[in-house]
């Protein structure tokens, strides 16, 4: 305890890394012990929220695991990555991962690397697949909006979207030819599947949030997804899987 060291941040108070990896290992020794002026581990966890996604191993933190929590804060859904790893890096590499999911996703990041959507809502699958592709990008590449338009690969062609507003999005092809193989309809598919859009009636390829606010960062985000649905799927799958592996402190939250 004598080690331990905390730095606080606002009206929060947090332990660094370290000391809290330690505290998960004896976590029930040390919550008796704890003053009444320590941050305990549930105060920690409580503040943290639920583990909503898990990269095991960060090849680019070596190898540190990083988990992306989420929490409810009067009425609006936070998002914050986290990691209670020891090793070096760790907190850079959160600060890079957390700016990445702001620039990549649309989303307001304030001091203590929380996270939120403008609407405040929380786009929980979409969100999942903005952390786990923040995590991927190479550090050493700009953090940059991806366009709202995908080349397809199997045909050449290129699928555009276009923001009607209120959170609605109209997809459509650049050529003029006919979509034989209906790859607008699988984009279509794809981002309500990954996003948890809504299909809007009366037209095939109009989609859109159902909190009405347009997400145009979010939707170019996975829209890169959007043609390949099923391996972004066995991506998620596989990540899931492995994180049973993770340590017992990350699975009970
Ligand atoms: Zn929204």
């Amino acid at each position: 305890m004598r080690d331990l060291q905390r730095e606080t941040r606002g009206p929060v108070t947090f332990w660094s890394p370290r000391p809290l990896e330690y505290i998960f290992v004896n976590q029930r020794q040390l919550a008796g012990e704890r003053c009444a002026d320590v941050t305990t581990i549930e105060e920690v966890l409580l503040e943290l929220g639920s583990r909503v996604e898990l990269v095991p191993m960060d090849a680019q933190c070596n190898d540190a695991s990083i988990a992306l929590y989420s929490s409810l804060d009067q009425g609006e859904r936070l998002f914050r990555p986290h990691s209670f790893s020891n090793k070096p890096g760790v907190a850079e590499r959160l600060e890079h991962v957390a700016k990445t999911m702001a620039v990549l996703g649309g989303m307001v990041l304030d001091d203590h690397l929380r996270l939120k959507f403008p609407c405040g809502e929380g786009h929980l699958q979409a969100c999942r697949r903005l952390f786990l592709d923040s995590v991927k990008l190479d550090m050493n590449d700009p953090i940059e909006p991806r366009p709202l338009s995908v080349d397809d690969r199997k045909t050449g062609d290129t699928i555009l979207v276009h923001s009607n507003g209120s959170g609605e999005y109209t997809l459509s092809k650049e050529s003029n030819e006919v979509d034989e193989r209906n790859r607008l309809g699988v984009a279509t598919l794809g981002l309500v599947k990954l996003g948890e859009l809504e299909k809007c009636s009366g037209s095939e390829n109009r989609i859109r949030f159902t909190c009405g606010v347009p997400h145009d960062e979010l939707l170019a985000l996975l829209l890169t997804r959007a043609l390949d649905v099923r391996s972004a799927a066995r991506e998620i799958d596989a990540l899931a899987s492995r994180g049973v592996l993770s340590a017992p402190s990350a699975q009970s939250v």
